[in-house]
Parts: structure tokens; C-alpha cells; sequence
């Protein structure tokens, strides 16, 4: 054992977001360990990152450390304690810039990272010495302030063999152009979930899909393990979820081990860097769970730059109701700018029992099951969103003599008539709405047998675009009524939610 020395860290520096403390220093060695103890109060109002300078020397194997503060009791309504945890190498905690080592938010006590090695959220590589930050992010502070503790031990000795990341391959077995399914919100053992990759690979296989994007918060550290997991049968994409304080977005399609930077709010300037970082690298930007209560979750960024937003977000909850009703509002903006309208999305956000994989799920129209086409599908808005696989829709305007899929335009005559038709698989008794730019413009009871066909007539006069949605009955076994008001919830859970079919010569 190395020796112990308690530093009550003093307060440096303090810019912005992130205050840096006075830094602690370890004497080189060549063997055994040593450890060292850093405290600290930090009082409500505290920066959202506190930086802790350690100074790393030479020879060292493996860096250790482990964490924890106190949870006063607060009043009900009062948030308490939560503290993150992450670090920066010695190249520095530079927003974007290349020293991020890993993060753990919340969900661990302790981490280590060697050349060979590194605890799931970081990265294994070398430990070089200079300079190292371990980052606190204290994103709840009780009113009696937070009391941290962090240890750090520095092992040295022979660092070891190098970690060879296993990238998943950028395509799977396709049958061409046709609809895939896919989970693009999935969280593992590299954040804040308990599944490790291998029981959400197998989830996702079970649940009938053919890719999923993984998109634990704020770090790559699970994209280089992905490799064995991914196969014929399953492509798996590479991702994060940028968890900023003002919202989350899912960077989907990130390169290989491309780390993607959260540490800013909506009053900063940085968001728009990050869009074009993920959309060099043929990535898609998309604002998650826009309306979800949590602390820090509500979207703030507003939409340009990005290329799709999650609308639906694990089971049917109100806050999803908010999603589709201002994405709803967009489409007719959008289009009156004659401008991209912005795809809808729906994914499962699981992170662990019971939460379920593929609940709900994307289904895309791809020209094969590659990365680049499931994302040029999603982009398009060629895909509509189910509650499982067991739910098939197919959705389509027709109109002298053409036809058109979700996502496209049918360019027809103000004046021509449009024959709308949905024909919906796997949601007995359900509900079908068909809506436009006006609201909901026609509603139909589905058979309570497993498959029911709607067919509606309109014009593009009538209609810049039609699109679809499949409820399930209310608790009480009523449909609902789309054009009503009253103190319920006028709709039962979502069974399935189409993009656009849009209408009229653009
Ligand atoms: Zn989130
Ligand atoms: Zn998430």
C-alpha cells in the first residue's frame, strides 16, 4: 500500500461551467501503489463540471478511483445529491478536444483504466504521465450543499499488452431493398444500463429486429467491443447519447471509437459544432425524449441541424403525446417553407429489466441493411414506427395513376383525387387516424380479428400531407374521439405512428 494523505482541495480557478480545484500530486515509483484522498464541499449553485487536477508521473500501470458524497435528507419536491464522474487524460478536458478518458455519470462508485483495459464507459490506452483531471459533474445539489470524496490510486509497474477494439461490420445480410426494423436508442453496462452488450444483441435478435444503434451516454467505450455480438443477422451501429443539461440527442452512426462532447447548455454556442461533427461523419443528429420531466431532459436546442426526432420514446407515455403533437406542427412549417421536413422517430431507450427492447422500434425503408442505407432511410423519413415487431402496416396514396410510401411525395393536381389506404397487422380493435395539416380528419374502428384495411379519400387541396397513426382502445375499452375534448386523455396507447405521405406538385 502506498501512502494515504487526506487534501482538502482549494478552490483555483473558475470559468464557466467548470471550476478547476488545486491539483494532487503522486511521487513516481516503480512497483506497488499509491493513494491519494481528495475532499471537498460544493455548495448549491456549484459549476456543472468540478475539475480535480492529478498529476500523473511516469511508470504508471493502471489508474484507480473511486467516489462518493453524502445525501442529506431534503424535503419532498427538493432534489437531493447526484454526482457524476468521468475523466480527462493528459491531453486535457478541451471541449471536443482529445483528452476524454470516459464517464460514468451516476451509475458507478469506482473505475479503472490501464493500456490493456479500462471498466465499461472508459477507454482503455496508455496511462502517460502529465496532467490528468478527474471530472465531477454535480448535477443535483441538496440545499445543504454536497460533501465529495474521491480516491485515487496510481498502480504502477509494466503497463501491458494493448486493448484491439472489435468495430461491428458496416452491413449485414439483407434481402435488398426492403423494410428493416430497428432500435436506435439502447443503453448497456457502458453507461447507465445493467444489460451487458450481449443481452441487448440477444434482446434485440429476439424481439425480431435486424439493427440496433447503441447509444450509451457520453462515451464510445462500448463501439470497440461490439464486434463479436454484431453478425449476419444483426447489424449493429455505432452511436452515443450526447446528455447535455438542456435535453439529449442521439448521435447515430458515429465512426468507430468517435467520441461525441456534452459538456454544454443551450445558452453556449457549442451545439451546432457538434451537429456538424456527427454529420461529417455520416452521422444523423436527433433530439431524444424532447419533453421527458427528468432533470436536465427537455430538449432546448431547438431543431435545426437536426435529421429526425424520437417522438416516441420507450411505452406510451403523455410526454410522447407532447412529441408528436409540436413534430405534427413542424411538418406543416416545414413545408410551407417548401423546406426538409423532420422524420419521426421511435425508439426503446432500455437500459435494463424489464425494460423492453424493440418497444417501440423503426421501420425502415433501406435499399439493404448497411449503415449508410438504414440511415439515408431514417433521414428520408421513409419509416414509420411500431410498438413490436408483431405490428405491419403498409401505407400508401394513390392518385392518377401514381402511388406513393411514407416519406414520399405523390404530385398530383390540387383538385385529383387521392385514395388513402392503410392496412394494419398485430393491433385487434385498434384505432386508425388519419391526419393531416387540418388534425385528425378521419377515424375507423379496426376489426377486433388481427388485420383490418382503412381507405379514405381526399385531395392535395384539401391535404398537404396525410399521415397515420394506430391506438389501442382506452382502459376502459373505448376507442376514444380524435376531435372531442374533456378532462381524459382522449387516446389510448400508441400502436403504431407513420411518417408523412405528402401531398401535391411541391
Ligand atoms: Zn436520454
Ligand atoms: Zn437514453
Amino acid at each position: 500500500m502506498g501512502r494515504r494523505r487526506l487534501l482538502r482541495a482549494g478552490l483555483a480557478v473558475g470559468a464557466g461551467a467548470a471550476i478547476t480545484l488545486a491539483p494532487t500530486a503522486f511521487a513516481a515509483a516503480a512497483e506497488g501503489e499509491r493513494t491519494r484522498v481528495i475532499t471537498g464541499h460544493l455548495p448549491t449553485g456549484a459549476a456543472d463540471f468540478v475539475h480535480l487536477p492529478v498529476e500523473v508521473p511516469p511508470g504508471v500501470r493502471e489508474i484507480a478511483v473511486s467516489y462518493g458524497y453524502d445525501r442529506p435528507v431534503v424535503p419532498p419536491g427538493t432534489p437531493g445529491n447526484s454526482c457524476d464522474i468521468g475523466i480527462f487524460d493528459e491531453r486535457g478536458t478541451g471541449l471536443g478536444g482529445p483528452g476524454f478518458r470516459g464517464w460514468s455519470g451516476g451509475f458507478r462508485t469506482s473505475f479503472a483504466i490501464s493500456r490493456g483495459a479500462a471498466t465499461p464507459g472508459y477507454l482503455p490506452g496508455p496511462v502517460r504521465p502529465g496532467t490528468w483531471h478527474v471530472v465531477l459533474g454535480p448535477y443535483q445539489v441538496a440545499p445543504q450543499g454536497l460533501d465529495y470524496r474521491v480516491e485515487v490510486t496510481l498502480r504502477f509497474g509494466d503497463p501491458g499488452p494493448e486493448f484491439t477494439p472489435s468495430y461491428p461490420p458496416e452491413r449485414a445480410r439483407g434481402r435488398g431493398r426492403a423494410w428493416y426494423r430497428g432500435d436506435c436508442h439502447l443503453h448497456t453496462v457502458h453507461s447507465d444500463g445493467r444489460r451487458l452488450l450481449a443481452e441487448v444483441a440477444a434482446g434485440a435478435r429476439a424481439a425480431g429486429l435486424d439493427f440496433i444503434v447503441s447509444t450509451d451516454h457520453n462515451t464510445p467505450s462500448s463501439h470497440g467491443a461490439w464486434g463479436p455480438l454484431a453478425g449476419p443477422d444483426l447489424l449493429v451501429v455505432t452511436g452515443e447519447e450526447v446528455t447535455t443539461r438542456n435535453g439529449h440527442w442521439l448521435a447515430l452512426g458515429t465512426g468507430p471509437g468517435e467520441w461525441v462532447d456534452w459538456r454544454y447548455r443551450a445558452r453556449e454556442d457549442a451545439h451546432p459544432r457538434f451537429v456538424r461533427q456527427v454529420h461529417r461523419s455520416g452521422g444523423l443528429v436527433v433530439p431524444a425524449h424532447p419533453y421527458c420531466p427528468y432533470i436536465a431532459c427537455q430538449w432546448k436546442f431547438g431543431y435545426e441541424g437536426a435529421d429526425a426526432v424520437e417522438v416516441w420514446n420507450g411505452p406510451w407515455t403523455y410526454d410522447d403525446e407532447s412529441a408528436v403533437d409540436s413534430w405534427d406542427s413542424r411538418l406543416a412549417e416545414a413545408l410551407r417553407h417548401g423546406g426538409r421536413w423532420l422524420p419521426a422517430m421511435g425508439n426503446s431507450d432500455a437500459h435494463s429489466e424489464p425494460q423492453v427492447i424493440g418497444l417501440p422500434q423503426n421501420v425502415v425503408l433501406a435499399a439493404d441493411l448497411t449503415r449508410a442505407d438504414v440511415l439515408d432511410g431514417l433521414r428520408a423519413g421513409r419509416s414509420w414506427i411500431a410498438e413490436s415487431s408483431a405490428v405491419e402496416l403498409d401505407f400508401t396514396a394513390t392518385g392518377q395513376g401514381r402511388r406513393a410510401g411514407i416519406g414520399e411525395r405523390l404530385s398530383v393536381p390540387a383538385d385529383a383525387p387521392v385514395d388513402v389506404r392503410l392496412a394494419v397487422v398485430g393491433v385487434p380493435g385498434g384505432t386508425v387516424r388519419l391526419l393531416t395539416d387540418e388534425g385528425q380528419l378521419h377515424q375507423e374502428s379496426l376489426p377486433a380479428s388481427d388485420r383490418g384495411t382503412v381507405v379514405w379519400r381526399t385531395t392535395a387541396a384539401l391535404a398537404a400531407y396525410v399521415r397515420a397513426e394506430v391506438r389501442h382502445p382506452r382502459a376502459d375499452g373505448t376507442p376514444g374521439q380524435g376531435n372531442s375534448m374533456g378532462p381524459d386523455l382522449p387516446w389510448g396507447p400508441m400502436a403504431a405512428l407513420t411518417n408523412p405521405i405528402l401531398l401535391g406538385v411541391h
